[in-house]
């Protein structure tokens, strides 16, 4: 996933799709020849050529149903499209639009995916196309569905754990699915597979319990962490749960001491939008989701629109009216890819960052 992350990155900074890149103001700078090195302007400061800032997918974040056996307190997806609940895509649409959108990784969620009759299909035909894929589950069915899948480098479980076994257990609003998760996660690393979590963090989130978790699932060989704040956005923010940008700083002002412990799947780059040491610009575009009313524009958090194709995503969405200070709904929003080893917002921002983010995948 490493590998082909950094040759996907490189490939798509210096040759990006001219036609997703329709609302940036290209300007040709003949003094430039490389194009990807910052410009001296003429008051002295540097700015990053306009290079640095192409769009391009990352991570397809593709959700083949809503369905869910649980309804846990911060899930927006439940409530957005309860409408919808009961539609699912079938594992040819998912695989097409894996193939429409080219993003190296696809993040299989939901909804709960084990509870779609062809996920195992859907995953196989993804991975089969030298895609990776991240299938985020709340773990009730990994010691019963796992047999269905081949272990592969290519592929991770990706299990939610909120918290200890009390805390977990609060969060989805039902007694013995920490147990369960635990159980499944034990059963698949037992036959071979990659295991990673995913962790929210919540206004009420105790950061001591979530390094004694950590600490945990360490000894049960879990390959990976996700973590990431709970923010209030337009699905969910009439919740006391979720933080704002200035809680979030307070709230993950250690989050370096967890990334020299434990393996984060965050990069470097996030790491210091999280702690507030910097302020990164919206990169949604990163992140496209599909789920059965289109490609939702403009992000996994904010729908103005579902697109027929992922093109009209990429070229009809004004991506430049988002992001804090451009709209208000952007305000608290610290989003991300969420699990994998790129997250989108570590290939903008500042001309070196490309070179940290690909230095850190290398080191991973
Ligand atoms: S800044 Fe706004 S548009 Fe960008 S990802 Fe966040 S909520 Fe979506």
């Amino acid at each position: 996933m490493v590998a082909t992350m950094a040759g996907y990155i490189a490939k798509n900074k210096l040759r990006p799709r001219a036609e997703w890149q329709k609302t940036v103001i290209v300007d040709e700078d003949s003094s430039n020849p490389f194009r990807i090195i910052h410009t001296l302007r003429t008051d002295g400061q540097r700015e990053s050529h306009p290079m640095i800032n192409k769009r391009f997918p990352i991570v397809l974040m593709l959700e083949p149903l809503h369905a869910c056996n649980l309804t846990c307190t911060g899930c927006g997806r439940i409530r957005e499209y309860e409408s919808t609940i009961r539609e699912r895509l079938t594992a040819a649409e998912c695989i097409a639009a894996s193939d429409e959108c080219g993003a190296p990784i696809v993040s299989i969620c939901g909804g709960e995916p084990f509870l779609h009759p062809e996920i195992h299909t859907m995953t196989a035909g993804i991975i089969e196309k030298g895609r990776h894929v991240i299938l985020c589950t709340n773990g009730m069915f990994l010691r019963k569905k796992a047999k269905d899948f081949q272990p592969s480098t290519n592929l991770f479980f990706n299990v939610h754990l909120d918290g200890l076994q009390k805390n977990h257990d609060i969060a989805v609003e039902r007694e013995g699915v920490y147990q369960e998760a635990i159980e499944g996660i034990k059963h698949a690393k037992s036959l071979g597979f990659q295991v990673m979590t995913n962790t929210t963090v919540y206004k009420e989130t105790d950061m001591n319990e979530i390094w004694q978790l950590f600490e945990y699932l360490e000894t049960l060989g879990v390959d990976g962490h996700a973590i990431s704040p709970a923010y209030g956005y337009s699905a969910v923010n009439d919740r006391e749960i979720f933080m704002t940008r200035e809680d979030i700083i307070e709230k993950f002002k250690d989050i370096e001491k967890f990334d020299k412990r434990f393996p984060l799947t965050h990069n470097p780059v996030f790491l210091e939008f999280l702690s507030g040491k910097r302020e990164l610009p919206c990169t949604a575009w990163g992140n496209p989701t599909y789920n059965v009313k289109g490609w939702k524009g403009p992000c996994y958090l904010i729908t103005d629109n579902h697109y027929k194709t992922f093109e009209d995503l990429m070229t009809k969405t004004r991506w430049n009216d988002y992001g804090a200070g451009n709209d208000p709904r952007c305000e608290h929003c610290m989003v991300h890819c969420g699990y994998e080893p790129s997250a989108a917002l570590g290939i903008n921002g500042k001309f070196m960052d490309t070179f940290k983010q690909i230095s850190w995948l290398l080191s991973k």
